[in-house]
């Protein structure tokens, strides 16, 4: 989109408010999307908060600021509601790592092993899973199976990795990963952590670009001390809480614009200002007054796989 001026921005913010009250629509907008699309949404939050907040609200329309997989799983949980993606464009390489034919094939050498999906996939893919499970929630899913059974956990190593780790449980792992977490390397973390030693250190591990520091936290080669792994509410509320006045943050850089907002006082330094993930960006005002405008794109999904689906989510529901 062309850089818009002040006033047309103004003008297009009027515009999509005034279309969706005429469309009876809620705007929920991902943390990392970027801060104009926050700016006008009515909820923000993760990917989890949003399916549960699309499942709460009264509006019959849902315009969904995040990507693809996620709108999908809004649309799971409400399938009464109308459910759009300014962008259809907006994937996920992690979620992209596995095709169903992969998975069933998976399967089909694993053939009594339980399946459990991050929630970066597919609604397909989470038709063939018997759980899903958040970066939060993973431990408590893995716990929940019975010590005998095997697992096929997917599509993200570093997640299942992590997993291992801390439970001392084999997983069988699907070797999927978010390009997103290149530039979050352990040196990188390092060094800044040493230019900065009084920095509280929060990490986010809502999305694939962050699990990896999950496993380099549990496995020593970036250090614990003054750390803490936080969901975005643990995170906004820390930042609010902590007598520190001075945080690097190791995640997408989207949820900065939350905690600047909420902390003008503090400082926030990204571990890569670098770490922007293409497809949450690609939600732009423009995109969202179009959507209310002509009503698109609408998710659909065949019931049969929404049924499935709903399933492995309610399990993760039920153990978030
Ligand atoms: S940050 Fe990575 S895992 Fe998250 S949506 Fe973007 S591509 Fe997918």
């Amino acid at each position: 989109m062309e850089r818009l001026e002040t006033k047309q921005i103004d003008h297009m913010i009027d515009d999509i408010q005034r279309l969706k009250e005429s469309r009876n629509a809620v705007i929920l907008a991902h943390n990392y999307q970027i801060g104009e699309i926050q700016d006008i949404a009515d909820f923000t939050g993760d990917s989890l908060k949003l399916s549960q907040e699309a499942a709460e609200t009264e509006a019959e329309v849902i315009i969904f600021c995040g990507v693809n997989f996620m709108a999908e799983t809004a649309a799971i949980l409400s399938p009464e509601k109308t459910v759009l993606v300014p962008d259809p464009e907006a994937g996920c390489s992690l979620a992209d790592t596995i095709s169903i034919d992969q998975l069933k094939a998976w399967k089909n050498k694993y053939t009594n092993a339980v399946v459990v999906s991050y929630i970066n996939t597919t609604a397909e893919i989470k038709a063939e899973s018997d759980y899903c499970c958040t970066s939060t929630n993973a431990l408590k899913v893995i716990n929940a199976i019975p010590s005998d059974k095997e697992i096929l956990f997917l599509p993200d190593i570093f997640l299942g990795t992590y997993l291992q780790t801390i439970t001392g449980r084999k997983l069988q792992l699907w070797p999927g990963e978010c390009h997103v977490h290149a530039g979050i390397l352990p040196s990188v973390v390092n060094n800044l952590r040493d230019q900065h030693p009084d920095a509280e250190f929060l990490v986010h591990p809502e999305c694939g670009c962050l699990t990896p520091s999950m496993y380099y936290l549990a496995n020593g080669n970036i250090s614990s001390k003054n750390a803490h792994i936080l969901s975005t509410e643990g995170m906004i509320r820390r930042a609010k809480e902590s007598c520190a006045d001075r945080f690097i943050i190791a995640t997408e850089v989207g949820i900065l614009h939350r905690m600047k907002q909420d902390n003008p006082c503090k400082t926030f330094l990204p571990v890569n200002p670098d770490a922007v993930c293409e497809y949450m960006k690609r939600t732009t005002l423009d995109t969202v007054y179009k959507s209310l405008q002509e009503m698109i794109y609408p998710v659909t999904i065949p019931k049969n796989i929404s049924i499935k689906a709903k399933r492995a989510i309610d399990k993760m529901i039920e153990l978030a």
